[in-house]
């Protein structure tokens, strides 16, 4: 359990980028409290990913199930080899610029 839900965008369908699929995406933001600290939090999403049937994929990027990533965490700036907030790619990535501008905290942006 990583926390409370207090918001969730809009679910928006996109082709895939970076690589060719025969589907559909859907990508939607959230924002949710927690008392966990970042490595805990990414390792409960890694746990909901398994418990969904997200299988390894290795580095290489292809369909799959589904797939929840750390885009902020409140303020902080945040660097490992296992995770670094904010996320690198999220401003190169429309399908999550689009719905995190839905959200509250990111109107004004
Ligand atoms: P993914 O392909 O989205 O499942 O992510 C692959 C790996 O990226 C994860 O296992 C994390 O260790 C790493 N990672 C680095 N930064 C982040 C982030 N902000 N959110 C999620 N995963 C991240």
């Amino acid at each position: 359990m990583i926390g409370e839900v207090t918001e969730v965008s809009s679910f928006f369908e996109n082709e895939p980028q970076g690589f060719k699929s025969d589907n559909i995406f859907v990508n939607a933001c959230l924002i949710c409290k927690t008392n966990l600290n970042p490595l805990a939090t990414l390792k409960e999403l890694k746990n909901i990913e398994k418990k969904m049937g997200r299988k390894k994929n290795n580095g290489v990027y292809k369909d799959r199930i589904i797939d929840l990533d750390i885009i902020f965490f409140d303020k902080l700036i945040y660097n490992s080899d296992k995770l670094t907030i904010p996320h690198k790619e999220y401003k190169n990535r429309s399908f999550v610029l689009i719905p995190l501008k839905e959200l509250s905290p990111f109107l004004e942006n």
